[in-house]
């Protein structure tokens, strides 16, 4: 049998596809490039916006034209949301489609395959230059905006010696360990247990490969966890991706967002990055939700401009199908709420630069991610003066702006 996988989405999805891959290579079977040399394909798909939907359903489409003898299974967020879509036709009914699994269950897509693996164990190594780990999936909030907890279900936290014995085995072949889910910040909230908890476990059990953290709720962020991602960097990267989705109170509220305000978001991130020479801030910003006035894009703006991000993904609102944003007044025409969406992406762009800027002439903890590109503890890019550096190598730098470009230049003992 040959597989074909791709995936679409976050990087609990891409965590999910590994483990897939792992099933296949644990069948036997042979994961191929393309479409049209397989049996099978997998595609995990994403659900967080329109367009990748529109991006899932034009891949299966396209992998029938180029093979139609093809059998199709899509994991993911998808399978969960046609359910709620009658605005697109249904998903199981799209040429090709044998099997549906909702999120990440392996075993599922194995048994879609026709695959019985007995004992599933997760990969030792994956893919990537950095290692992924999923520690929980599902989401117990409900933002007004947001499919994912519809198409994922409740927070579901991973047993913690589950997850420290991957991570030892994933710490062999990997610099660094992703930490990812769904909503990490709710990790324990099923099991007594909690983020900051789990990560001092993987600090103390692992040998000297670093962590770093995704997506986390700005005032999820205890004082254990707050300690591990302001203390040493050479075990957990010194970066917070914290969502902000609005500066406005107001539309906080229309989006269902209730357990912070622009000021405790200020203060929760304030504590962590300001007056830190070396700290990576980025969030993300929802433009043009329903409702959303001028009023309330300046109020984002001014709060943007006035902490140390150092990064910022910008969207614009994306009806989804089965939430409850569908049924708020005040639609934003789409040329205001691009034109709002570009002005936060320039200000992000500025910001972004003027801190690479300062980086200039400090040490690094450089991992190379490809050969040639390298990521700094506070996840900049930066190309590696060196091609003796190869792909998940992990060595000291001194960074360099050239010509507008961060440049790694190793510390002599690291290539001698
Ligand atoms: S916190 Fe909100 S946006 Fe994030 S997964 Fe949960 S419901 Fe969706």
């Amino acid at each position: 049998m040959k597989v074909f996988l791709k995936t679409h989405g976050c990087r609990a999805n891409q965590y999910d596809t590994e483990a897939v891959r792992g099933m296949l290579a644990q069948a036997g079977v042979e994961e191929v490039d393309s479409a049209a040399d397989a049996d099978y394909a997998v595609f995990n798909s994403c659900s967080v916006t329109s367009a990748a939907e529109s991006d899932l359903r034009a891949d299966v489409r396209r992998a029938a034209r180029l093979n139609p003898s093809i059998r199709t299974v899509v994991m993911g967020c998808a399978p969960g949301v046609t359910k709620r879509d009658e605005s697109r036709t249904p998903l199981a009914t799209l040429p090709t489609i044998e099997g549906l699994v909702v999120g990440g269950d392996v075993a599922a897509v194995g048994a879609a395959l026709g695959l019985a693996v007995p004992a599933l164990h997760a990969p030792s190594a994956q893919t990537g230059s950095r290692a992924l780990l999923r520690i929980q999936d599902g989401c117990d909030e409900h933002c007004t905006f947001c499919v994912t907890t519809n198409a994922r279900g409740a927070n579901r936290s991973r047993n913690a010696d589950e997850i420290i014995d991957e991570a030892q085995r994933l710490s062999e072949s990997h610099p660094e360990i992703v930490i990812t889910g769904i909503h990490i910040g709710s990790y324990g909230l099923d099991n007594g247990s909690s983020l900051g908890e789990l990560l001092g476990r993987l600090v103390a059990e692992t040998d000297s490969v670093r962590y770093r953290l995704t997506s986390i709720e700005a005032t999820e962020v205890d004082d254990r966890l707050a300690d591990l991602l302001t203390g040493d960097s050479a075990r957990v990267a010194p970066h917070l991706h914290a969502p902000l989705q609005s500066g406005s109170d107001r539309v906080l509220r229309r989006m269902g967002r209730n357990w912070y305000t622009a000021s405790s978001y200020c203060d929760a991130v304030t504590k962590l990055a300001s007056n830190r020479d070396v700290f990576a801030l980025s969030g993300d910003v929802i433009c043009g939700f329903p409702g959303e006035t001028e009023d309330d894009h300046s109020a984002t703006t001014d709060l943007v401009s006035s902490l140390p991000f150092t990064d910022l993904h910008v969207f614009q609102y994306s009806p989804r199908p089965g939430t409850a944003a569908l049924r708020l007044d005040g639609p934003v025409p789409e040329h205001v709420a691009s034109r709002r969406a570009s002005e936060l992406r320039a200000l992000a762009a500025t910001k972004a630069s003027e801190y690479a800027s300062r980086q200039a002439g400090r040490k690094a903890d450089v991992i190379a991610i490809g050969r040639g590109s390298g990521l700094t503890e506070d996840y900049l890019s930066a190309a590696i003066a060196d091609n003796r550096i190869a792909r998940r190598d992990r060595f000291d730098a001194t960074l360099e702006m050239v010509e507008g470009q961060l440049v790694a230049v190793p510390v002599p003992r690291w290539v001698e």
